[in-house]
């Protein structure tokens, strides 16, 4: 089929004690009923602020967490029903790149001994130092410093070895999660390059996860964007960043800054009030209406479903949803 992926009603909420008796006063709805389809050889982009479930729902798609309900289908397959075996043949297959390169590579390894963890646990010993060099060639780096160690690599360079390992069995789905959140600006397009080209080479399907619109434009094919644990709007690329639907969607999109200054001066900033709430306490109805411009009455007491509007392809999740002329010019 063409959906590699899918997350149907998936949640996690963590339950939240208090006290020296740890008495359980109530729930982290981190990841709070997502339903997601990712298609074979896209790029998915998911995109929310920080604290609003992304890497929660990343770790739940490798099913390096349990979810509290929901499912995970992997070429149509509930993997949550699998046993170690089938989940040791499925790491394969599923493989993450992490945000920060410096915390996820061992300090005391070898790169070549990081780059080799994954194939020597899938019983692919032959020739490790020969695969692990052709690896390094592969991500840009220099296959004769197999013997270095992380802290002789720059940021950048650290993340391409995070990319080595990823790709280092031929897996179908990476999941990047912020992959170049933590690198300076001018590395970003190079290790988003990377990633493309290695897309294009070894037929791979990506979840791009990002904190802001801008990152995620180029690589994606379809955007998702996230608010307190829901997806509230899910669209083709050009289609989300032209015509937003979600007024979360549209206040992300007038953050970000327009590359020509006399554009820039004109437009209107949609400012939210407040900062995101508490998951552990979230607001009713919407969870998005004491932020919401767009809010009425209605909004506090129902929670809008994500349901497909104007297009088969463009989901959102709002009673209210934006019409052509009340949208801004966002065009970046
Ligand atoms: Fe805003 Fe209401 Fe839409 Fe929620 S449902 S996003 S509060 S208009
Ligand atoms: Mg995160």
């Amino acid at each position: 089929s063409d959906i590699l992926l899918e997350t149907r009603d998936l949640k996690m909420h963590f339950p939240v004690s208090k006290g020296i008796l740890q008495r359980k006063v109530g729930y982290v709805k981190a990841v709070d009923g997502v339903n997601l389809q990712v298609r074979r050889g896209e790029t998915l982009g998911i995109v929310g602020e920080s604290g609003c479930g992304k890497s929660t729902l990343a770790r739940l798609m490798l099913r390096l967490l349990e979810p509290t309900s929901g499912e995970v289908l992997f070429e149509g397959e509930n993997i949550l029903n699998y046993n170690q075996k089938q989940m040791l043949r499925l790491r394969k297959d599923m493989q993450i790149v992490f945000q920060d390169p410096f915390a996820s590579l061992n300090p005391r390894m070898t790169v070549g001994n990081i780059i080799a963890q994954p194939l020597k646990t899938q019983r692919a010993k032959t020739n490790l130092k020969r695969q692990v060099q052709n690896l390094l060639e592969i991500v840009g780096l220099n296959p004769e410093h197999y013997n270095r160690y992380p802290h002789e690599f720059s940021g950048g360079q650290r993340q391409r070895i995070g990319i080595a390992r990823a790709i280092a069995l031929k897996p179908k789905l990476i999941i990047c999660d912020e992959p170049v959140s933590a690198l300076d600006v001018s590395i970003q397009a190079q290790v988003i390059n990377l990633l493309e080209d290695l897309q294009k080479e070894f037929q791979l399907t990506y979840i791009f996860i990002a904190h802001d619109l801008s990152v995620v434009k180029h690589i994606s094919n379809r955007v998702s964007v996230m608010y307190l644990g829901r997806i509230v709007e899910t669209a083709e690329c050009a289609r989300l960043y032209d015509h937003p639907h979600h007024p979360y969607t549209n206040a992300l999109l007038s953050a970000i800054p327009l590359p020509d200054p006399r554009l820039e001066r004109k437009r209107q900033r949609i400012v939210l009030k407040g900062d995101l709430p508490s998951p552990s306490n979230p607001p009713s109805g919407c969870t998005f209406h004491v932020r919401c411009p767009r809010a009425e009455e209605h909004c506090r007491n129902h929670i809008p479903t994500l349901v497909h509007h104007e297009l088969e392809s463009h989901q959102v999740s709002c009673f209210f949803p934006l019409v052509e002329e009340q949208r801004l010019e966002n065009s970046i």
